[in-house]
């Protein structure tokens, strides 16, 4: 990948750029079950981890990312390691995007949202955007240029694209113009002018997302959320230039098989959507980092809406976000899969981080574990 890299920037900017690579970051969250330390995967160093080879005890799997963050990683520094850096390119009229990945329960919304208390990545770029654009007395930073921020936030349900700043209960088109950009006609935009203007449109709309219970999870977890932050820099004298860079900030649906849910009839149609835009969504990020030369954009609604902010000369971060329980194993495998740069097994047993224990008791109690939870693929 580093090669592939060095050779587009070599090329300078003459040659057209071949797409840009999804940066994956993985962040696991702290155990919170109570009774009993039960973890399966634990961190190494900043880009990797190893967890629990089910299939052999005696070894364990260690994955290879641009980023991972531990459990006691804070908020901050999976916004400064992993999102701030793009944010300059939306103020010269590029595009990126950033995704939370994974298992419900494992962290998504936490990552992107956060709580009044621990911020997470969406609160924090909007006022870093904010102030970029406003710089430290009001004004903007550039003589002569202006910016204006909007934003718009729709939420991706069966394959439908529905409003949540005015929900209408309908689903809005994608269209693309002559130059590529991709838009939604009628999507509501509401300018922010300041971090409270953006709370005052974004509380009640989260709010919006419906719950529909079921026995793992609710329609919040079961859609897209999909917020997008525009920013437009225009010039106050001629030629008057106008560029724009968009942001979308993206709480996914859960990655998790359905399958194991108990749903049927309309929640298990439900799923399989959702399951299929994610689907493609990986193979789309895998084609990207593989550099292929067809990216299947088109084949969902999610990566259609993304076509011109995911890849090519856009700016893209996938967060995977895990939990260390056992009972997210398979879950968490699957979500290392997609997300790792490389997976190595190596010829050693899990041992806990924690744990003073002796090995082999450690080793034997893993082993009970996870036989009894394996065959149930
Ligand atoms: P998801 O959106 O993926 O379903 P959530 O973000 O709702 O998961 O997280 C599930 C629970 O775990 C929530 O109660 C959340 O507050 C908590 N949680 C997730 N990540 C962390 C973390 N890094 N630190 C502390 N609590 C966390
Ligand atoms: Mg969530």
């Amino acid at each position: 990948m580093a090669m592939r890299v060095s050779i587009m920037e070599s090329h300078g900017g003459s040659k057209r750029p071949s797409p840009s690579r999804v940066r994956v970051s993985v962040r696991l969250r702290p155990y919170m079950e109570k009774d009993e330390d039960k973890t399966c995967v634990r961190g190494l160093d900043s880009q990797s981890l190893e967890i629990v080879n089910w299939r052999n005890q005696l070894e364990t799997m260690q994955y290879q990312f641009d980023a991972f963050y531990g459990d006691k990683a804070t908020q901050r520094e999976i916004y400064t390691g992993s999102v701030y850096a793009i944010l300059p390119h939306l103020l010269v009229g590029q595009n990126a995007s950033v995704f939370a990945y994974g298992p419900t329960g494992a962290g998504k919304t936490h990552t992107m949202l956060g709580n009044p208390n621990q911020p997470g990545i969406i609160p924090r770029a909007v006022r870093d955007l904010l102030q970029m654009t406003r710089g430290t007395n009001g004004q903007p930073e550039e003589e002569n240029w202006s910016y204006a921020i909007t934003m718009s936030y729709v939420e991706i349900y069966q394959e439908k694209v529905m409003d949540l700043l005015e929900p209408k209960n309908k689903d809005l088109p994608i269209r693309e113009d002559k130059d590529h950009n991709i838009l939604i006609p009628g999507v509501t935009q509401k300018t922010i002018n300041t971090f409270s203007d953006f709370d005052e449109h974004f509380i009640p709309a989260s709010q919006n997302r419906t719950v529909a219970c079921t026995k793992l999870n609710d329609r919040s977890s079961r859609s897209h959320a999909v917020l997008l932050i525009k920013v437009q820099k225009n010039q106050q004298v001629s030629p008057f230039r106008q560029l724009t860079g968009k942001l979308y900030l993206i709480d996914l649906a859960g990655s998790e098989d359905n399958r194991r849910t108990g749903n049927q009839g309309i929640r298990l149609k439900e799923s399989g959507a959702i399951n299929s835009s994610l689907f493609t969504l990986s193979k789309v990020v895998d084609a990207l980092n593989q550099g292929l030369p067809r990216i299947p954009y088109r084949d969902s609604k999610l990566t259609r809406l993304l076509q011109d902010s995911l890849g090519g000369s856009a700016h893209s971060v996938m967060i995977a976000n895990i939990a260390p329980e056992q009972k997210y194993y398979f879950d968490t495998l699957t979500a290392l899969n997609f997300a790792a740069k490389s997976k190595q097994i190596i010829n050693k047993p899990f041992s806990q981080e924690t744990t003073q224990a002796p090995v082999l008791p450690t080793l034997k109690r893993h082993r009970d574990d996870v036989e009894s939870s394996a065959p149930s693929r």
